[in-house]
């Protein structure tokens, strides 16, 4: 704890409880089944990914779902220095493998063809030279009971 500069420098311990919604828990359900699925409006001829339960254009209530083919392209991505459990130095595993890089992991915004939004997914191979536009294979991997992490793989 310090106060150095007019700035407080320490960490605060938060512990909270994330709600799904309606969408969110079939989202993640699915998800654990293998399935990315997102909600369709026909009216609009758009499907939301993360599925919605109203069409943000026409608001029509949105019950019909559809399966997302798991390939994507990259929207965006960043670097981070800290996994999904907050430990510093790259990945979960450890293993130094292609899934990171000088200490790093990597992350993207992977997009869908014909779906309004995309997912957030952990890159886990190539992460030294990756680019916006470059396919990728999307993949579910069930990291404990309940626990679903978007995982992509670059193409080729
Ligand atoms: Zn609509």
């Amino acid at each position: 704890m310090s106060n150095i500069d007019g700035y407080w420098h320490d960490s605060i311990a938060l512990d909270y409880i994330y709600t799904l919604g309606v969408a969110g828990e079939r989202f993640f359900r699915e998800a654990l089944n293998g399935r990315i699925m997102a909600t369709r409006c026909d009216e609009c001829s758009v499907a939301y990914l993360p599925p919605r339960l109203y069409c943000r254009r026409c608001f029509r209530r949105l019950d019909r779902w559809v399966e997302v083919e798991k390939r994507g392209i990259i929207y965006s991505y960043t670097y981070v220095s800290s996994g999904n459990s907050g430990n510093s130095g790259g990945n979960d595993d450890g293993d130094g493998g292609d899934d990171e890089y000088d200490g790093y992991i990597a992350y993207a915004l992977v997009r869908f063809d014909g779906v309004d939004g995309g997912l957030i997914c952990r890159i886990i191979n190539k992460i030294e030279d990756l680019k916006i536009g470059v396919g990728v294979a999307v993949d579910i991997k069930v990291k404990e009971i309940a626990i679903v992490e978007f995982v992509a793989e670059i193409a080729g």
